[in-house]
């Protein structure tokens, strides 16, 4: 992972905590490249990433906070992809329009 990155994704975590008066980031404990965007994880690295963000204590609002600003990586035990799908439920659920199978 590059030190940009590592970086960016850092300014972000501080970012939501301070907007939720802390909480402790447990992916702050571990060095999995998984959670970041520089490279596409395994199915391994992506099932250990969410079993690290499901003892989170702040998973659901880092979740929300990447589905809001399309971060990219494991967020709140939520791959890009995940989130993708969560604004398009989103979308249907606003629209009301069901989507083709
Ligand atoms: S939910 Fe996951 S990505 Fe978000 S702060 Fe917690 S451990 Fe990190």
């Amino acid at each position: 992972m590059s030190t940009e990155l590592r970086i960016a994704r850092g300014d972000q975590l501080w970012h939501l905590l301070t907007r939720l008066n802390g909480g402790h980031p447990e992916c702050a404990e571990v060095d999995m490249e998984a959670f970041f965007p520089d490279r596409a994880p395994d199915v391994s690295e992506i099932r250990q990433a969410k079993a690290v963000c499901a003892r989170c204590e702040i998973s659901e609002a880092c979740r929300e906070f990447a589905v809001r600003t399309h971060q990219v990586g494991i967020w709140g035990g939520t791959t890009g992809r995940d989130r993708k799908e969560i604004r398009r439920a989103r979308r249907m659920g606003e629209t009301g329009v069901e989507e083709a199978a």
